[in-house]
């Protein structure tokens, strides 16, 4: 039997309607919407696209955001005095710095700088030690994103074996903890791991996080497995395709056929990684005026 396909379009609105009724109960309590400061470094072409749908989607949610855009020569000081202000503004629940920074501005430092109670990319290494130690921190929102999947159609992780490929700070290492709290066996492939396709047959969760097209092979699947793809991939166009089509790190068509669940690309996961950033924008705005 064909996959289920997880829709990431229909489960990011549930969740931004969820945002909307919190955000609205905020605004009604505290006077004010929360707020999300975004603060984008230079002109990157992608990033600006990025940047500019976090703020029509908080505009969307009852969410005021607010975008600080610096020239690309900006320096270090100038930057994290804007943190500092960011830091320091009531009115600011959640910060984001996109990224990537310019070369010249060290993203360790500009993270480490952000409040961790504004922090709602989840990067700071306060929240990354608080879902290490199992607290509640703020999480980033790509691997929360893919849990939400898992919640949703009521997986139960006990004992199952997971296996995350790819091992980012941004999505691989954050996703594989949020598995073992939830009593799943992880394993964690990457660049240097040998035999991929044996570890991908013993695995009945996998979530591919590497950003190579159709790296995983859907013969490689065992039956019935669930499979999240966060890889985001642009492919030279072939004859006949329209230009720069979007796949994931697994390969779609066959994995289908083999997969018990599995998130498409465009439409799985990268939906969520928004609606994610605004409940996470909510979270901090609630948790810092309770
Ligand atoms: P990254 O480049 O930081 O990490 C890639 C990881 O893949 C590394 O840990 C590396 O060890 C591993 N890897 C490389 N080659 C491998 C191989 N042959 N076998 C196994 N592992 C291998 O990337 P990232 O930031 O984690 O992003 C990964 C992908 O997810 C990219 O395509 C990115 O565009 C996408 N992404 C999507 C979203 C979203 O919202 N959907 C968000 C973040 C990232």
């Amino acid at each position: 039997m064909p996959a289920e396909i997880l829709d990431g379009r229909a489960l990011a609105r549930r969740t931004r309607k969820d945002v909307r009724v919190r955000a609205k109960r905020f605004k009604r309590k505290h006077g004010r919407a929360p707020g999300l400061d975004v603060v984008l470094v230079g002109d990157d072409p992608a990033s600006q696209v990025y940047v500019g749908a976090k703020e029509r989607m908080a505009g969307k949610c009852h969410i005021e955001g607010r975008v600080h855009r610096l020239p690309v020569e900006t320096p270090m000081d100038a930057l994290l005095a804007l943190i500092a202000t960011l830091n320091a503004d009531e009115n600011v629940d959640g910060i984001l710095v996109q990224l990537p920074l310019p070369s010249h501005l060290d993203e360790g430092v500009v993270v480490d700088a952000i409040d961790p109670r504004k922090d709602v990319d989840g990067l700071h290494p306060v929240n990354a030690g608080a879902l290490v130690v199992g607290r509640s921190g703020l999480t980033p929102c790509t691997p929360t994103g893919c849990m939400r999947f898992l919640e949703d159609i009521e997986y139960d992780l006990s004992g199952k074996r997971a296996l995350v490929v790819g091992r980012s700070i941004l999505v691989g290492k954050p996703v594989a903890l949020m598995l073992l709290a939830k009593n799943a066996t992880v394993s964690i492939a990457h660049s240097r791991t040998k035999d991929l396709e044996s570890r991908v047959r013993e695995s009945d969760v996998i979530v591919a996080a590497v950003g190579r097209p159709e790296l995983i092979q859907g013969a490689w699947l065992k039956e019935g497995a669930v499979v999240i793809d966060v890889g985001i991939n642009r492919l030279e166009p072939k004859e006949g395709e329209a230009p720069g089509t979007l796949v994931g790190d697994v390969d779609f068509a066959e994995a289908q056929e083999r997969a018990g669940y599995i998130t498409p690309v465009p439409g799985g996961v990268g939906p969520m990684t928004i609606a994610i950033l605004l409940e996470n924008t909510v979270l901090a705005a609630e948790r810092r005026n309770p």
